[in-house]
């Protein structure tokens, strides 16, 4: 039987809530940036002398053109970002090669992860890596090539190294999931600067715990930390290794029902990030990445996923897998969009109205002062009007007085002749 619930076309994935959100508010500011560039180049062409705005409203819209230039630059480089914590050789670099459905990542005997790794798609279809000491692009051709530029590198524990992966095989990278791989948390003293340095900007974390155990006070703590850094931060715990007890059925549903327990416990309880234990149910996981990752590459090479060499209640597992990664992606891509997008939509907003109203000012004091100047006009043509009535009338008046003086001279004449 064919278990791989088809992969899910791009329209379908829930990260696309985050992928058009992303589109829709780039879209918005570039139609910001416009009428603020508009307004304020129309302000600078006001004369100095004109009285119609003031220094203050200038430096207003001015300060916007700088404001909205900065967010667009941080709202294109916006991506959601998922971290993966646990124990050494719990399987964390196993678990994010097998969402990437490829082996990028080093992992196993001989490599342990010394520094933080950053995994994000490329822009060029090359893959490559900058480390934190240099600005230099290293090329990766393989992960073996990968671990030796991680090993041969001189970095403290809470060093970051991007990698930069082509997207074409790796959905999560196209739609702009970044991943980051940690040092295993029982090895570093550094955790308050691993939260600083890496964490505040996560929106989901992953701790991937080991099945054959029960949570360790280590991992406890390091989310203790974390969530009095963060309000409420999203945690999901993936039981790694449950392949492992397929070798004891017989104990298998006990061994499940405890660890879910005290995980659950974890959560609502101590951790206090989950309000319900069924909500807190839905973020835990009993899968085996090593399992997943393997299916996945032979896949990919159009092998079956199950060759049939894989231990019992290999399906269950997958599917497993498949489910975390469903709700992960549910969770990350709405917790992103708010986290990122709803700040920026108020200022958005703010910016936007605060530029109409200097505008709005404006314009009424540019249609005070042509009231004015029309009123002048009116008064002028007034003026004007009793000039020429005055002329007329001066005019009909000499007429007159010319006639009666023409009138006068005629009667004199005549009488004259007539004496
Ligand atoms: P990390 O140190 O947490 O990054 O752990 P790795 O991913 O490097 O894994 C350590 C070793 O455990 C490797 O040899 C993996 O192949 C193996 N491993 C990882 N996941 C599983 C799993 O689910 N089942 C089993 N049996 N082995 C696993």
């Amino acid at each position: 039987a064919n278990l791989s619930i088809s992969p899910t076309t791009a329209s379908q994935s829930p990260l696309q809530i985050f992928v058009r959100a992303k589109k829709r508010i780039n879209d918005i500011y570039s139609e910001i940036e416009t009428y603020v560039n508009d307004s304020c180049k129309f302000i600078l062409g006001i004369p100095d002398d004109s009285d119609l705005i003031t220094k203050e409203e200038l430096l207003i819209v001015n300060g916007h053109v700088e404001k909205v230039k900065g967010i667009k630059e941080v709202l294109s480089r916006d991506h959601m970002k998922v971290a993966f914590f646990g124990r050494t050789s719990n399987g964390k670099s196993t678990v994010i090669n097998s969402m990437l459905r490829e082996r990028i990542l080093p992992s196993g005997i001989g490599h342990t992860t010394n520094c933080f790794i950053q995994v994000e798609g490329s822009d060029n279809g090359e893959s490559y890596l900058i480390s934190e000491d240099s600005s230099e692009r290293k090329n990766v051709k393989s992960v073996s090539q990968l671990a030796h530029s991680l090993c041969t590198g001189s970095l403290g524990d809470s060093a970051l190294v991007r990698v930069y992966w082509p997207t074409d095989k790796c959905p999560l990278l196209r739609d702009d999931v970044v991943l980051v791989d940690s040092p295993g948390i029982d090895v570093s003293p550094n955790l308050d600067s691993w939260i600083d340095k890496h964490c505040l900007d996560a929106d989901v974390f992953v701790l991937v715990a080991n099945s054959e155990s029960t949570l360790m006070l280590t991992e406890k703590n390091f989310f203790f930390k974390v969530s009095a850094r963060l309000s409420k931060p999203n945690v999901f715990v993936l039981n790694n290794r449950w392949d492992a007890s397929a070798s004891e059925p017989e104990f298998l549903e006990e061994v499940r029902g405890q660890h879910l327990l005290r995980t659950v416990d974890f959560l609502v309880n101590e951790l206090k990030v989950c309000s319900t234990r069924s909500e807190a149910e839905q973020r835990v996981f009993f899968v085996s990445a090593k399992e997943v990752l393997q299916a996945r590459i032979n896949e990919f090479k159009g092998l079956p996923i199950n060759t049939g060499m894989v231990a019992d209640g290999f399906n269950g597992r997958y599917f497993e897998f498949q489910d975390f990664e469903r709700k992960f992606e549910e969770c990350i891509s709405k917790s992103a969009v708010r986290t990122k997008f709803d700040q920026h939509t108020k200022r958005g907003k703010a910016i936007v109205g605060d530029t109409r109203n200097v505008m709005e000012v404006l314009l009424e004091r540019a249609s005070a002062k042509r009231a004015i100047k029309s009123q002048n006009r009116r008064e002028v043509l007034d003026h004007l009007d009793f000039t020429e009535k005055q002329l007329q009338l001066v005019t009909v008046e000499m007429k007159d007085k010319i006639c009666k003086m023409v009138e006068e001279v005629e009667h004199k004449v005549s009488k004259a002749l007539s004496d």
